[in-house]
């Protein structure tokens, strides 16, 4: 930062302070916040997902989360639905460490959470996603290129920054899973880590009293992008299959990716059948949203370091 820059840095914030309390921005209702994996030393099976934050950062969340706020389960939001001390925690996709690294933690703490899991799918321990994470981490440029164009069709974005999004926006159910199959099967890999929760886990983190369990698909396929039967097999298939193991345990639906457009009007009414709510992760906290008619609570994606949970909870509309 030069001299100007500082200068116009500290007058920003001395303003800042003396600015009537009205105009700070002062975030209303209680928040919901979503991770996925805590893992110090992640795999290229998940590496390119963006999902994965430290031990260290992960603790340092529960900690000052545990000091300054009030974790509710998220079953009980509605019972704190205005207080912006409220906060519940979420888990997607059902990553192992859940279980190895963040719940000693969270006991630690005595906080309770949700984990939203995949029904056992037949590609086995890694979907789509893990196995384009692998390719995109372990392939030459020209390699990548010529995936894109089998997978999606198309040619990367120039402005491409190395991540699973042009996949995810340009996903064509017909090739692009089929695509990133072949490709990873002809590729040479090192053996595969247990990447999901086993059958076990998930057993275990049923009885325990701290969670509670959600599903969130089979094949975490972008769902805006797939035939209407697909839908149908993907959100409403797979939370029956997971209730037939799991039972009761395995209460309501979370939207894959999360984003408000994969919300299409045909999306909505599937996941309508198996929870009253749309559970999305754009960002934002609870309040009267809805989409498509249907409520909707809306998660943080809070994988960050400290600092950036801090702001998300002091700027988060
Ligand atoms: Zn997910």
């Amino acid at each position: 930062m030069n001299s100007r820059q500082r200068l116009i840095f500290q007058s920003y914030k001395r303003l800042w302070r003396l600015a009537p309390p009205a105009l700070h921005p002062r975030p209303a209702g209680a928040s919901v916040l979503l991770y996925h994996n805590v893992d110090d030393a992640p795999s290229p099976y998940v590496r390119r997902l963006g999902v994965t934050m430290t031990t260290a950062e992960f603790e340092a969340h529960i900690r000052f989360l545990a000091e300054t706020r009030t974790i509710v389960p998220f079953s009980r939001l509605a019972e704190h639905l205005d207080d912006p001390k409220a906060i519940a925690i979420t888990f997607d996709d059902g990553y192992r460490t859940i279980r190895s690294v963040a719940l000693p933690i969270l006991e630690r703490f005595g906080v309770p959470f949700k984990a939203y899991v995949l029904a056992p799918s037949e590609s086995g321990n890694a979907i789509w996603l893990n196995q384009l994470s692998y390719l995109l981490d372990t392939c030459s440029s020209s390699e990548v290129s010529r995936l894109a164009r089998s997978a999606i069709g198309s040619d990367l974005p120039p402005d491409w920054r190395g991540d699973v999004t042009p996949f995810v926006e340009h996903f064509i159910e017909t090739r692009t899973p089929a695509a990133i199959r072949d490709a990873f099967e002809g590729h040479r890999h090192e053996a595969m880590p247990d990447l999901y929760l086993s059958d076990e886990d998930i057993r275990a983190l049923a009885e325990h009293p701290l969670v509670e369990l959600g599903s969130h698909t089979r094949n975490h396929y972008p769902l805006h992008r797939v035939s209407h039967e697909t839908v149908e097999a993907e959100v409403v298939l797979a939370h029956e299959e997971l209730t037939e193991r799991y039972g009761e345990a395995i209460d309501g639906f979370c939207l894959p990716f999360g984003y408000r457009h994969h919300l299409t009007e045909n999306v909505v009414r599937y996941i309508r059948k198996v929870d009253e709510s749309v559970v999305s992760a754009y960002g934002g906290r609870m309040g009267a949203h809805s989409v498509h008619g249907v409520p909707e609570i809306r998660r943080i994606g809070a994988w960050g370091n400290l600092g950036v949970l801090w702001h998300q909870l002091r700027y988060e509309p």
